[in-house]
């Protein structure tokens, strides 16, 4: 028998987000963002649960080619655009709209001279201070685009710094504004949390990532809870033992953990190795949550490569091969992310290539339900 730990992607989850990004953003095309593999989900698996999308966004050359390998024709966007001068002739050859944020990538189209028509998403700094032309830069980079005969259609792009955070979008929604004021084009500016929260963003183009796994912008879990999204990953495993502990017991590395009472614990088959996030803690204030046979109970000690601890007092019936959910279904991943010091989005793209991944199709009912 294999080790018990394994992740399901539910394709009917991405499905239904996808239905929540059009309730939310009606007037709006969709581009699905699916890079780091489809947020650790996969981009074969999460494909087609996500088919419905307009369009899908990502940032690798190889993505972009599996996608259109699975049969996808629509229409596909670089986020960050392309790298390298020979990565010009691919934009033709697998059809790809590319962002475009910085001088040296027109010089890159000026000096290939692709035959195009190319869609390109020209990129505004608004304030992120990552990717883009500075607003008084714009409308030169604008004129330099369209001067190009590979150049087609031209769309406006920025991205938010605050969209889920309490300073907002105004003063970049401004700078956009103004900077493309009298050019033509359509505007893509709206991330997961600007399309649950700021509908003036949203635009001709939305760009979701993080909803559409379930997960939430915030890294709060009670943010997302009243909006329909259902989790799009869930990492399951086992009991493989079950320890008695006496009063003044410790458990695991460095001692963490103090049992200050006789307690049963159980001994999950998921450590950091698998993508469990280190920092959970199994002591204190906050210790990370975790279900063992459906209830909810607490990590103990420290998370180590292969395992964790878990508390049994409110699971007595619980034994060796009782089922344990990390995440997902019932659990929340922004509340173990909340327990580790950071969001959901780190640990979904964390899942370690030595999980099994199963996945549970739109047409088969759920795998693990
Ligand atoms: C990753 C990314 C997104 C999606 O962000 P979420 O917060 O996951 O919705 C949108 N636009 C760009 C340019 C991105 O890089």
């Amino acid at each position: 028998m294999p080790r018990p730990i394994h992740a399901v992607i539910h394709q009917p989850a991405l499905a239904n987000n996808l239905d929540v990004v059009r309730r939310y953003a009606p007037q709006s095309r969709i581009w699905a963002v699916v890079k780091a593999n489809a947020y650790g989900h996969g981009i074969r698996r999460a494909f087609a649960g996500m088919r419905g999308t307009d369009g899908f966004g990502l940032l690798d050359l190889n993505e972009a080619v599996l996608l259109r390998d699975l049969g996808w024709q629509g229409p596909i966007l670089l986020l960050e655009g392309f790298f390298q001068p020979q990565d010009v002739p691919l934009l033709e050859q697998y059809r790809l709209t590319t962002a475009i944020h910085c001088d040296e990538q027109l010089r890159m189209l000026e000096v290939a001279r692709p035959r195009g028509p190319l869609a390109i998403q020209l990129k505004l700094n608004t304030g992120m201070n990552r990717l883009g032309f500075r607003p008084e830069a714009y409308r030169a980079a604008w004129e330099r685009a369209r001067g190009l005969s590979c150049v087609g259609s031209i769309v406006h792009m920025t991205h938010f710094s605050d969209a889920d955070s309490a300073r907002g979008i105004a003063h970049q929604i401004e700078a956009f504004d103004t900077a493309t004021a009298n050019l033509p084009g359509e505007a893509s500016l709206s991330n997961s949390a600007a399309v649950l929260w700021h509908p003036q963003a949203h635009r001709a183009w939305v760009r979701p990532g993080v909803i559409l796994y379930g997960a939430s912008p915030t890294g709060i879990a009670a943010d997302i809870a009243d909006t329909g999204l259902q989790p799009a990953m869930s990492l399951h495993s086992e009991l493989i033992a079950v320890q008695d502990l006496q009063p003044g017991d410790t458990v695991g590395y460095g001692s963490m953990f103090t049992a200050d009472r006789p307690m049963r614990i159980g001994i999950v088959a998921c450590g950091y190795a698998d993508g469990y996030p280190r920092h959970a803690a199994g002591w204190g204030e906050r210790p990370a949550p975790v279900l063992v046979d459906g209830t909810r109970t607490t990590l103990v000690g420290r998370v180590s490569m292969d395992m964790v601890c878990v508390d049994l007092t409110p699971c007595p019936k619980a034994r060796v091969g009782s089922p344990v959910t990390l995440w997902g279904q019932g659990l929340p991943i922004d509340e173990v992310a909340a327990a580790s010091g950071t969001v959901g989005y780190e640990l979904m793209c964390a899942l370690a290539m030595r999980v099994p991944c199963t996945v549970a199709t739109l047409t088969t009912a759920d795998a693990t339900a």
